[in-house]
């Protein structure tokens, strides 16, 4: 199964990812093929601030032991 992704590893920025499923609040968790670990991503939607249906991603580091997130990437 092959599909591509715009989405880069927070470790060692691969974009080489295995889906791992979801967390129980609908957070997609990822595996790195190249470094082994793995990282949360959280697609929220922010239309009320733009007028358009812009999509944000937040990405948590799984090692931090923090389930918030306190980490987040702003595009
Ligand atoms: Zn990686």
């Amino acid at each position: 199964m092959q599909h591509t992704t715009e989405i880069h590893c927070l470790h060692c920025q691969s974009n080489n990812l295995v889906k791992q499923g979801y967390m129980g609040n609908g957070t997609q968790k990822w595996q790195c093929n190249s470094c082994k670990k793995y990282f949360h991503l959280e697609y929220r939607y922010k239309a009320w601030e733009s007028g358009t249906k812009e999509k944000i991603i937040e990405m948590t580091l799984n090692n931090s032991g923090v389930r918030d997130t306190g980490r987040v990437l702003h595009k």
